[in-house]
């Protein structure tokens, strides 16, 4: 096993600001492809409160990173700071990537790409099917991206501040994306025959669950048996949003493969160099205490969620 790069005066360092920042597997993914590379960079999280993250992204420069992540609360914040930014992050109003090149900032998401990337590899199917994203911030604006993507004909964006979903479906309107038919709603609409009837897909984009103890009523079985449900939100145990999907028989996984494949895609922007395959979602799999890949099995699900071994 090759062994992390002596620090030095020369190591090079990236990192990611959030408020929480502990729990993030961000540093063991990056570090773990700086190790198979051999190189001398070092990847970390820095604790950033929300008012001092102007300061923070203005100091990158100064202090040489090469590379920054940002995860909640700042993608949205950190897009009006940063100045230039791919079209991609323009789209969904936030960034999850700084790179540092010589000094300018330029800023990135890969949040849509990542999750794009997941859903393929899970072999989900939304194509000419109708897509339900629940949240409206940089993550539901990231799903709606990636459903419209893959060809959803119709996304229903169900937040708990309807006006914000209906921003971000005029938001995309303008941007003609989602041929028009990005539709916003309350919270009801997870209890609506109209809308989760015809569901190939649901998206949690919100931390629900997480931060309250129970996600708002959802009625899985109003959904097609054959419907995919998708939590942003990973853990060592399937989560509340995935708990009822699970019990009602129907396809799960949560965004550890997304985790693995925004961060991919970062390593990439910031280093100039792809990550050795498979080598960030192993690394992500061991911090999860998984098994091989960075999503679990349907038998590891279940183990999970009964408190069993996975088959
Ligand atoms: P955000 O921009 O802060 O948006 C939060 C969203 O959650 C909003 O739609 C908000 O609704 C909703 N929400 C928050 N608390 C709620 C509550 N108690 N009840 C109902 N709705 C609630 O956050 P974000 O960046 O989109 O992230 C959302 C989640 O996705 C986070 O848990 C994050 O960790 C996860 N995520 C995962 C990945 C990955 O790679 N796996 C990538 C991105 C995000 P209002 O508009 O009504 O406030």
């Amino acid at each position: 096993m090759i062994r992390q790069h002596a620090i030095d005066g020369r190591t090079l360092v990236a990192a990611v600001f959030g408020d929480p920042v502990e729990h993030s597997l961000s540093p063991a993914m990056h570090n773990a492809a700086y190790r198979a590379l051999g190189m001398n960079r070092l990847y970390v999280a820095l604790h950033v409160r929300a008012g001092d993250l102007e300061k923070a992204i203005r100091a990158i420069p100064a202090l040489g990173l090469i590379g920054v992540n940002l995860t909640a609360p700042h993608k949205e914040r950190a897009a009006e700071i940063v100045g230039r930014s791919s079209r991609e992050a323009q789209m969904l109003g936030a960034l999850n990537c700084i790179v540092n090149r010589n000094g300018r900032l330029y800023g990135d998401n890969t949040d849509a790409r990542g999750l794009e990337s997941d859903l393929r590899r899970l072999g989900v199917r939304v194509r000419g099917g109708v897509a339900v994203v629940i949240g409206a911030g940089g993550g539901g604006a990231a799903a709606v991206l990636a459903c419209a993507r893959l060809g959803a004909k119709q996304i229903v964006i169900a937040n708990r501040t309807t006006a914000r979903a209906r921003s971000l479906a005029r938001r995309f309107a303008r941007l003609g994306i989602g041929g028009g038919r990005i539709t916003p709603r309350g919270l009801d609409a997870l209890t609506d025959a109209r809308v989760l009837g015809s569901a190939q897909l649901v998206i949690n984009a919100t931390p629900m669950g997480l931060v309250t103890r129970r996600f708002a009523p959802l009625t899985c079985e109003l959904t097609p048996a054959r419907c995919f449900f998708y939590d942003m939100v990973y853990a060592r145990t399937p989560t509340p949003f995935l708990r009822p999907a699970l019990q009602a028989g129907r396809r799960c996984a949560d965004g550890a493969g997304m985790l693995a494949a925004q961060g991919e895609l970062a390593f990439r922007l910031f280093n100039g160099i792809a990550p050795p395959r498979g080598v960030m979602q192993a690394a992500l799999s061991r911090a999860l205490g998984r098994r091989s890949r960075a999503g679990p099995s349907r038998g590891e699900l279940q183990a999970l969620s009964t408190g069993g071994e996975p088959q």
